[in-house]
C-alpha cells in the first residue's frame, strides 16, 4: 500500500517524514529533555497560537532551554507545515529538546550545543468529534508525576500509564488524584459544574499544566456570564456535580459523563458543557491565525 508521507520539521529543513533523523544521543530521547506544545488547527489556521508559544517560552526558561526562535519564526514554521501538508482540521506539535553533545552525560551541554526543534502534523477531526459530541467516561488514577506538573515537559511515560490503566478498567482517559483531589485528566484540565451553577476548575499551581482551552474557556464562561471558581475539588464531589468536563487544545470542551462508573447527572452529556464546546469553537475559529 502507498502511505502518503508527511512533511515534517526538523533543525531548520522540511523533510518527508521517513527521511527524518534526530540523534540517538539527543537528549528528548535519553533523558526526556525536552518540551512540547500541541496547537489546534480550524480551516487551516492556528488556534490559541500566542498563549501556546508564551507557554513554551516559560516551560524552556523553567529548563534553562535554549529557544532561539522568535515567535514570528515560530508561526512561520507553523504555517509552512500547514500549508506543505494541506492540513484544514488538526494539530501541529513542536518538540525542543536539549539537543545532542554527541555522548550521554546528565550534565547539560555547554552552550554551544543547539538544541533540537522538530514539528509535524496530525490531522484529525476535532470539531466533528464522537468524545466531543457523546461525551466521555473516566477512570481514576493516583497523580504519580513529578513535582513540576506546570512545565510541559515531554516526559509522558505516567500519564500514558494512567490512560492505558483508565481504558483497562472500561473508561476513556484518566483523571488523576493526589491528596484527595483531582489535579488534572491525563492531557487535559478537569472541570465540573456544581448544582448552584459555578464552574469549578483546579487552582494554577506547581500541580498541574496551565491549561491554555483552560484560560480560554474561563473567558469565554464568563462571556456568558458563568460564575468560574479556581479551586481542587474531590472525586465524591464530582461524581455529585451537575455536569463534568475537561479542556485541551486537542478535545476543545468535551463533556465527562461518568467518574469511576458514577453517572454525572443524568449520564447525558452536560448542557453547559455542550454550550461551553460550541462557544469556545465559535471563538476560536474568529480568533485563529
Ligand atoms: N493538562 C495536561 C497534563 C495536558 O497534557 C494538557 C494538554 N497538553 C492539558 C492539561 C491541557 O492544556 P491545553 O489546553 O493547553 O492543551
Amino acid at each position: 500500500m502507498m502511505t502518503t508521507q508527511r512533511t515534517v520539521y526538523v533543525n531548520g529543513d522540511y523533510v518527508a517524514e521517513g527521511e527524518a533523523r534526530v540523534s540517538v544521543f539527543d537528549r528528548g530521547f535519553l533523558f526526556a529533555d525536552g518540551v512540547y506544545e500541541v496547537c489546534s488547527v480550524l480551516d487551516g489556521k492556528l488556534v490559541d497560537f500566542a498563549g501556546h508559544m508564551r507557554r513554551l517560552a516559560r516551560s524552556a526558561g523553567e529548563l534553562e532551554l535554549p529557544l532561539p526562535w522568535n515567535d514570528d519564526e515560530l508561526l512561520a514554521i507553523h504555517r509552512e507545515l500547514i500549508r506543505r501538508n494541506a492540513l484544514e482540521e488538526g494539530m501541529v506539535y513542536l518538540q525542543l529538546t536539549r539537543g545532542s553533545a554527541g555522548d550521554r552525560d546528565f550534565a547539560y551541554p555547554d552552550a554551544s550545543t543547539p538544541p533540537t526543534l522538530v514539528l509535524f502534523t496530525q490531522a484529525k477531526s476535532l470539531v466533528d468529534n464522537l468524545g466531543g459530541k457523546q461525551g466521555i467516561r473516566i477512570a481514576t488514577q493516583p497523580d504519580l508525576r513529578w513535582a513540576r506538573r506546570d512545565i510541559k515537559t515531554v516526559q509522558l511515560l505516567y500519564p500514558a500509564m494512567a490512560k492505558m490503566a483508565a481504558k483497562a478498567a472500561g473508561a476513556d482517559d484518566a483523571w488523576m488524584v493526589e491528596a484527595g483531589r483531582i489535579t488534572e485528566g491525563a492531557s487535559n484540565n478537569a472541570w465540573m459544574l456544581t448544582h448552584e451553577g459555578t464552574l469549578v476548575t483546579r487552582e494554577l499551581s506547581h500541580a498541574i499544566l496551565p491549561g491554555i482551552t483552560r484560560s480560554v474557556v474561563m473567558e469565554v464562561a464568563e462571556a456568558l456570564s458563568l460564575e468560574v471558581e479556581e479551586r481542587g475539588f474531590s472525586v465524591e464531589e464530582a461524581q455529585a456535580a451537575k455536569e463534568c468536563f475537561v479542556t485541551s487544545a486537542s478535545s476543545f470542551v468535551t463533556p465527562v459523563i461518568a467518574v469511576d462508573d458514577v453517572a454525572i447527572g443524568d449520564g447525558r452529556p452536560g448542557e453547559v458543557a455542550l454550550k461551553l464546546r460550541e462557544a469556545y469553537i465559535e471563538e476560536s475559529r474568529r480568533r485563529a491565525i
